[in-house]
């Protein structure tokens, strides 16, 4: 068997064309979607990852503006931009790109912004709301574009095992709760996991976000499980892999996500997705077109 290949490219790029009628639609009503992102010090990756944020945003039709400060900002004045942003009706999303220096306590940062705008999902509020399965909230968006892989690919998950490796609360475990609300039979594997093999193998599901690559070969995966790679590693030869071992899976999984070109272009999609989606619940203009994710 070879697997087919689940093109997160393809599929996020379908998704912004689809983002893209609906905030014409949204402009039609006098409505623009707008991100805020605040970014501290200077963090070489972080600036990649905001710089595609920004760019999708272009994209698709969604103001978006970066609040940058130095490495040595206080907490207080990047806690006076988010309560300027919270009360800022241009601005219905928002993030904190991280991480951010020590001397910023992360939880306090995070709980500031007005759960409305939280579009990363991981406000107290949002991060509650997805444990009891409240469609209200705004789900982290890393397992968000798993979970759409997954529908969009037309992969059964009710009833399925699903076995997630890695148990971070960003990826890991939300992506545990997302597919136990479709139903699934969820196990959450992390580092003290005993002999992992022995639950990957059960897996028809198999979800990999551990940062390790090559953790995952091919006498752990059952024939025809559906494998998704969340992991993203750079080898010190530069190349950019996975947390599994791609060539060799692909010969016994039923469908498989690339590194790159799988999970990665879903994330900063739904990011867009979600910002799109808070500007419809804080405007009142979401009846006529509902998320077509949501449930
Ligand atoms: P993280 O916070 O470092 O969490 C990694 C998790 O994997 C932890 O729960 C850890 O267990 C577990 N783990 C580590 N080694 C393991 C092993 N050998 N066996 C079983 N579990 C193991 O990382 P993260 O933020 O969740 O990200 C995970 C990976 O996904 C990284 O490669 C990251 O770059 C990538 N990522 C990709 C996207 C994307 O858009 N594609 C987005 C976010 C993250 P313990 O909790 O016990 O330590």
């Amino acid at each position: 068997m070879t697997a087919k290949i689940i093109d997160g490219k393809d599929i996020a790029q379908q998704v912004r064309e689809d983002l893209k009628k609906e905030v014409k639609a949204l402009a039609a009503r006098g409505v623009q979607p707008g991100l805020a992102v605040i970014v501290v010090g200077d963090n070489p990756a972080s600036k990649v990852y905001v710089g595609q944020k920004a760019k999708a945003c272009a994209e698709v039709g969604v103001h978006s503006e970066e609040h940058r400060f130095p490495e040595d900002v206080s907490e207080e004045t990047v806690l006076q931009k988010i309560a300027q942003l919270n009360a800022n009706p241009r601005i219905h999303g928002m993030i904190v790109q991280l991480p951010l220096p020590e001397h910023i306590r992360i939880a306090t940062v995070l709980e500031a912004i007005a759960p409305t705008k939280d579009v990363d999902g991981f406000h107290m509020y949002n991060v509650g709301g997805l444990v009891i399965g409240d469609n209200k909230i705004f789900p982290p968006c890393t397992p968000y574009g798993v979970q759409f892989l997954l529908e969009y690919s037309d992969i059964p998950i009710e009833g399925r095992n699903v076995v997630v490796v890695g148990a971070s609360n960003i990826v890991g475990k939300p992506m545990g709760l997302m597919l136990l609300h479709k139903e699934a039979t969820v196990s959450i594997c992390h580092v003290k996991t005993r002999d992992l093999g022995q639950f990957t193998i059960l897996a028809d599901i198999l979800v990999v976000a551990a940062g390790k690559p090559g953790l995952i070969v091919p006498q752990m995966v059952k024939t025809g499980a559906v494998v998704i790679d969340v992991g993203i590693n750079r080898l010190p030869n530069g190349k950019l892999v996975g947390d599994v071992d791609f060539e060799g899976v692909r010969q016994k999984a039923s469908h498989i996500t690339p590194v790159p070109g799988g999970v990665g272009p879903m994330t900063v999609t739904m990011l867009i997705y979600n910002t799109v989606e808070a500007a419809k619940r804080q405007t009142g203009t979401g009846d006529k077109s509902a998320p077509k994710l949501a449930g």
